[in-house]
């Protein structure tokens, strides 16, 4: 199969997810929708395939990839999957949430995703058409977000395409994704306590309230957790967090009473704050104003995820 230079655009249809887990079975890159961003799918199964994912991003290759799965069963065949496991996948799966687990030694998974760590990050995601592709490629799928890396993630297909484009095969048109931020990751260390490495979509209470509270003995400087650095999702120009009035030179992003230039949610809906946060910072990063004021968003609840994305955009 040959690639074109510019990515074609498919229709989550029937044909479109027939070619589309085409061009994963032959090593290819394929931006498709799932209900947290855009994810950049590769076989995970591949070295050369999966190294496709690190150079297109300009990841660096100690962070090691999520891998997507269509079922407990697929989990189950990559990594060691123990009683709490089992408890969030029944509860949370599919959705947006990714379990660090041990990987298993048979689970014929590339080095590269794991970046060479002893366990793996999974996740079941509910999206319909990652569901339809997962099922018609049979491969579980490593998927980062499909933009450069430490670059804006992308919530709209236009986003992967000014982004990627010509570095991956295909873009799955699934129109814009439903809740805009990352999957929450937990790791469950063996036998000794879970911790949250990234807040999302699935808050750390609602995992608590399953796992029991957060164990003392947890030591959170022994998870580790490559790849979350300070600076993320940058907008390229600087950022300025809980700005209630802007300046001339700055692109305002309310919320709630804050009218801005654009609103998150004129409401003050977390909910529709993060489903349009990302097209807000894309929106931003290509207007005329040379920085950006985020106007205060409410620490608690989902808002604890959307202001670590806008810290991180800020660093
Ligand atoms: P992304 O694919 O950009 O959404 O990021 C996935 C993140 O998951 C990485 O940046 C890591 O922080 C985390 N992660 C993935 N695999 C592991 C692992 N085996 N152990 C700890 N963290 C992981
Ligand atoms: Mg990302």
């Amino acid at each position: 199969m040959t690639f074109a230079s510019q990515p074609d655009f498919v229709a989550p249809d029937g044909a479109g997810i027939a070619m589309a887990a085409q061009v994963l079975r032959a090593g290819g890159l394929v931006a498709v929708p799932t209900e947290t961003v855009y994810g950049l799918a590769a076989r995970a199964d591949s070295d050369v395939a999966v190294a496709a994912i690190f150079r297109a991003k300009g990841r660096p290759s100690f962070n090691p990839l999520i891998v997507h799965v269509a079922d407990l069963a697929a989990a189950d065949r990559l990594a060691i999957m123990d009683e709490r496991a089992r408890l969030l996948a029944a509860r949370f799966w599919p959705g947006a949430l990714t379990m660090v687990l041990p990987l298993r030694a048979d689970a014929g998974l590339a080095a590269s995703v794991t970046a060479g760590l002893p366990t793996v990050a999974l996740r079941c995601p509910a999206h319909p058409v990652m569901r339809a592709l997962l099922a018609a490629s049979d491969l579980p799928l490593a998927a980062p977000s499909a933009n450069r890396s430490g670059a804006v993630s992308p919530t709209r297909p236009e986003h992967v395409r000014a982004s990627l484009g010509e570095a991956i095969d295909l873009i799955v048109d699934g129109g814009a994704c439903e809740l805009g931020l990352e999957s929450t990751i937990v790791a469950l260390r063996a036998g000794d306590g879970w911790a949250q490495l990234r807040p999302g979509p699935v808050s750390e209470a609602e995992i608590a309230a399953l796992l029991g509270e957060l164990p003392e003995i947890t030591d959170l400087s022994r998870i580790e957790a490559p790849g979350q650095l300070a600076s993320h999702y940058s907008p390229g120009k600087p950022v300025r967090l809980d700005a209630d009035v802007a300046g001339p030179d700055e692109f305002h992003i309310g919320f709630g009473p804050v009218a801005g230039h654009v609103s998150l949610s004129a409401k003050g809906d977390i909910a529709e704050a993060a489903t349009r946060l990302y097209a807000a910072l894309h929106e931003a990063a290509a207007s005329p104003l040379a920085s950006i004021a985020v106007a205060p968003i409410p620490a608690e609840g989902l808002g604890l995820a959307v202001r670590d994305r806008l810290r991180r955009a800020a660093a």
